[in-house]
């Protein structure tokens, strides 16, 4: 306060000082130094405070909404420009772009440090089209295997989606773009997402929900957030300030800003006091004119204000937007190194669910003729329905990458397989060596504001799949969807199975290029796959009755739920096959431990094969006498291992201090309790091959 006052002081004597006449024979006067908020070199909350004090108070009010065009409006008294933002989670949606594979198909990676990748590229493209603000990573949970959006985001695991959050916001904003981790929080449907009420208790909320984008915040400092559209124990997000304030700001000493998804404000005071930041798309609530009101009518204070702008020009700040003017560069969107980490992700991401008898990968030198069929083999189906619709420069189709790789040796016959009885796809099949059935989902099926209405394929194309699977045995199927499948009509049936997820532009390359062989598939499920629907935990309480979903699962959902009632799934989590096998051996734990000494597990990983492949080591956690109610395991760390044939190599993986930990609602804070607790390794949640104990003291 002090200091405000002598500098206040100061400034008023400067400026008396030049409207004084000035001497003939005085010095010229000196160049005024150049603002605070535009020097580069100076410390962020310094600048802030600097442009914060500039500001009229009609430009702040003017800062708290969007232009009409997905910015803030300029200053340009102040030389400030507009803050420019964009979507999408996989691709930036400003023109065209490199168009990435969807979350779940990066998740389906295990591989963070790729995963870091696709978030600088992200960022880079964000440079090229001159927008600052990137809307993703989308990690809302997968409560539901019918969540629209499951597709845009992770997985249904904490720990996973945690890792891969971390990953892709560190990738952006290593290139000073801000990520904008959404939907906080809770945005797990797409049915009534906009008025929907979660009724979810706090353990399930901090156990399964939150530690993705708790990550965002605390530990990739993610620099914004979307406020989903959905209310929360009976507030809406935008207007909740337990969510906004109590735990984010306060609990996780989080300073960056908070937009609103859109149209997801539904009240001026209420948004603004509980910590609504940017009210997007354009301005409805937090008008000039509303905020004038609630500023009149003293539900609001302009503390509240300007700590709203501080944060948004701390953005500003962090992404060198107030560092001198800047244009679109076109030279660093889709260059050719952003094409081929494309085709690296989307092939990773690839998880190879049946391979009976060894028919992948085809060989080459004994395939004379592929039959392609199917409506997901042409054209390429990228998912992300409206908002993560990205417009690639070129987009390959499964077809197209199969012809491609095909080239003269081997004959393409290719039959859409539209309509029954299929006669197309049954000759195509008959006349080939092999069939590869390309079914699935597509953005009109499922996406934002789109639940699909099971987990069944499409009407016809199990039938499909069956006629083509009887004319040819040696049939293969490509799964091209963002939400799980059921399989049990046909799976039987053929010998290869293949879960692409939506690969991005180049779909069809690393299809082709995981059925030939020239890529060892090494994706894994995020999600696990029931045999049927009833499976699933979500099933009584989705979606929702009379305007509200009670989370009554609570923290049994995706694979803690199986476990618990004891379901066989029909793929579990983090399963996934490789053309070459993998042994693990000589699990080293630590015997006893004090509970705050994070310890460290090693254990040898060993292809046995003849290729050359890449196995996800996963490490779950079983506590072997709970206290509390705890999950049969939980995952705690993983490693993409990459081995040549007969290579082994010493695995390590360090726990983190969560690792035993579960929530004490009473407590209000994670806590580990002293017991025996076994460290599970193993090639899935269901494939354990080795056991150690550990005993925390
Ligand atoms: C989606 C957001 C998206 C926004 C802008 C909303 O409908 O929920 O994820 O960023 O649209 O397209």
């Amino acid at each position: 306060m002090k200091s405000c006052v002598i500098r206040a002081a100061l400034l008023a004597a400067l400026s008396f000082a030049s409207a004084a006449t000035v001497r003939a024979d005085a010095p010229p006067p000196a160049v005024p130094a150049p603002a605070l908020y535009t020097n580069p070199k100076a410390p962020v909350e310094a600048r802030v405070s600097d442009l914060l004090r500039r500001l009229n108070p009609d430009e702040k009010l003017n800062l708290l909404a969007l232009d009409g065009s997905l910015q803030t409006h300029a200053v340009p008294r102040l030389n400030i420009p507009p803050f420019r933002m964009a979507d999408a989670p996989n691709g930036v949606r400003d023109g065209q772009s490199t168009a990435f594979p969807l979350g779940i198909s990066l998740a389906s990676t295990w591989n963070p440090a790729l995963v870091r990748q696709v978030g600088v590229a992200l960022g880079q493209e964000c440079l090229g089209h001159n927008r600052q603000v990137l809307f993703g990573p989308c990690v809302n949970i997968h409560r539901t295997p019918q969540g629209g959006r499951n597709g845009e985001s992770f997985s249904e695991d904490p720990f996973l989606t945690a890792e891969m959050t971390v990953a892709y916001i560190d990738g952006i904003q290593s290139q000073g773009v801000s990520a904008c981790v959404k939907h906080f929080a809770f945005n797990n449907q797409e049915t009534q997402r906009h008025s929907i009420n979660i009724d979810v208790d706090e353990r399930t909320m901090r156990e399964i929900e939150l530690p993705g984008f708790e990550a965002a915040f605390r530990r990739a400092h993610t620099w914004s957030t979307m406020a989903a559209f959905n209310q929360l124990n009976g507030t809406y997000i935008t207007a909740n300030a337990n969510l906004l304030q109590n735990t984010l700001e306060r609990e996780w000493k989080w300073d960056g800003f908070v937009v609103s998804d859109w149209g997801a404000i539904h009240e001026t005071a209420g948004a603004i006091n509980a910590g609504t930041d940017l009210e997007l798309p354009t301005p409805a609530y937090f008008t000039p004119a509303h905020l004038q009101e609630a500023l009149d009518k003293k539900q609001i204070t302009f503390a509240t204000i300007d700590e709203r702008i501080r944060r948004l020009l701390r953005a500003m700040v962090r992404t060198g937007q107030l560092d001198g003017p800047r244009t679109a560069n076109p030279k660093l969107i889709n260059t050719p190194a952003h094409q081929v980490l494309a085709r690296k992700a989307a092939q990773q991401g690839i998880v190879l669910l049946k391979n009976a008898g060894g028919l992948l990968p085809l060989d080459r030198h004994k395939i004379k003729s592929i039959a392609v069929v199917g409506p997901n083999a042409n054209p390429n189906q990228m998912g992300g329905r409206w908002s993560a619709d990205v417009v690639p420069f070129y987009s390959i189709s499964p077809l197209d990458g199969l012809k491609t790789k095909a080239g003269t040796a081997i004959t393409v016959n290719y039959a859409g397989g539209a309509s029954a009885p299929f006669q197309d796809a049954i000759d195509a099949a008959k006349k080939s060596d092999v069939a590869i059935v390309v079914v699935g989902l597509n953005k009109n099926l499922e996406g934002e504001e789109l639940d699909p209405p099971d987990l069944n394929l499409p009407a016809g194309q199990d039938d499909l799949i069956q006629a083509v699977a009887a004319a040819n045995k040696n049939t293969i199927v490509v799964l091209v969807n963002g939400t799980p499948i059921l399989t049990d009509k046909w799976i039987g049936k053929v010998p290869g199975l293949i879960e692409a997820w939506y690969p991005g532009q180049e779909a069809g390359n690393a299809i082709a290029d995981v059925l030939f062989g020239d890529v060892n598939p090494s994706g894994k499920l995020t999600d696990t796959i029931g045999f049927k629907r009833d499976d699933y935990s979500d099933l009584p309480n989705y979606p929702g009755t009379n305007g509200t979903v009670k989370y009554a699962e609570g923290i049994y959902v995706g694979y803690r739920h199986f476990d618990k009632a004891k379901i066989a799934p029909q793929f579990p989590f983090g399963y996934g096959l490789s053309y070459t096998t993998f042994a693990y051996s000589n699990l080293k734990v630590p015997g006893v431990l004090k509970p705050n000494q994070p310890p460290q597990v090693s254990f040898v990983v060993q292809n046995t094969g003849k290729r050359a492949g890449a196995e996800i080591a996963q490490l779950y956690v079983h506590d072997m006498a709970p206290k509390v109610d705890r999950p049969l395991r939980e995952l705690k760390g993983f490693a993409r291992v990459s081995l040549a044939p007969g290579q082994k190599s010493v695995v390590t993986i360090p726990l983190d201090d969560r690792a035993f930990a579960y929530y004490n609602v009473a407590l209000k804070k994670w806590k580990t309790n002293p017991g025996r607790y076994e460290i599970q390794v193993g090639a899935s949640s269901r494939d354990t091959r080795l056991k150690g104990l550990i005993t925390l003291s």
